[in-house]
């Protein structure tokens, strides 16, 4: 090969290899953005669409997770099951556009209580459960804090049109269980089964009350 092919050979392959380094660059580019949207999409599910609180699979991690760190402290901690009062009566008297504002109403009373050692979630329909690590007494107190703190709610019950009512209010009651890892050790499945039977005890006695496993 002679000089001159020598010369443009090189000048071929400097033209593929810079090609080469654009096209690099525009596949790293394209994998940021993919990796985004996945963290994204990721982040997207674990929250329930209608109240923003936490789905139970993302709440159980967390609390897991608490339940180690309180674990190795020896720190207490423990869960409320908050539950709306014959909520199917709000559905079926003032529709389901109503009963999904309540749920709304409800999920930001208890969103005040978060903390980073504090958490809530939606269990489902009109349930929630609130982690924290906190002592039996606090638990009991937030309970109660909870329970009264939805006695003054209440809105314009939402017409077939979605317009909101000028004579017809919704108000709403909460009952309350609590479970904690002293009486049901540091398992998340046991305290919510306790925080459960707690929480049924206050709807046999009455509804709008807290009670303690
Ligand atoms: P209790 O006091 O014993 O808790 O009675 P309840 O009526 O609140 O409980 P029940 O389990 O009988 O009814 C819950 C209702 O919640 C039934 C279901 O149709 C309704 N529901 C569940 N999810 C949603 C939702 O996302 N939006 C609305 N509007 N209603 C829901
Ligand atoms: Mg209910
Ligand atoms: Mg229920």
């Amino acid at each position: 090969m002679n000089q001159e092919n020598v010369e443009t050979s090189l000048k071929e392959i400097r033209k593929l290899l810079s090609h080469l380094s654009g096209e690099v660059a525009v596949l790293e580019e394209s994998y940021s953005r993919i990796l985004l949207v996945l963290e994204r999409v990721e982040g997207a599910a674990d929250f329930d669409d209608l109240t923003g609180l936490l789905r139970r699979r993302a709440f159980f991690r967390k609390w897991d997770a608490l339940l180690e760190q309180c674990r190795k402290l020896g720190e207490g901690a423990g869960v409320l099951m908050v539950d709306i009062d014959h909520f199917k009566q709000v559905n079926d008297t003032h529709g389901h556009a109503t009963g999904d504002e309540v749920i709304k109403r409800i999920a930001s009373l208890l969103k005040q209580y978060e903390s980073p050692t504090c958490f809530v979630s939606r269990l489902g329909g009109e349930e929630f459960a609130v982690v924290a690590r906190a002592s039996d007494i606090e638990l009991l107190g937030m309970g109660e804090l909870i329970r009264r703190g939805a006695e003054p709610l209440h809105g314009p019950v939402i017409g077939k049109d979605g317009r909101p009512s000028e004579k017809v209010e919704w108000k709403c009651t909460l009952s309350v269980g609590m479970a904690s890892a002293v009486k049901t050790g540091f398992d998340a499945s046991k305290m919510l089964k306790a925080a459960d039977e707690a929480l049924y005890s206050a709807k046999k006695k009455g509804r709008n009350q807290v009670n303690a496993a």
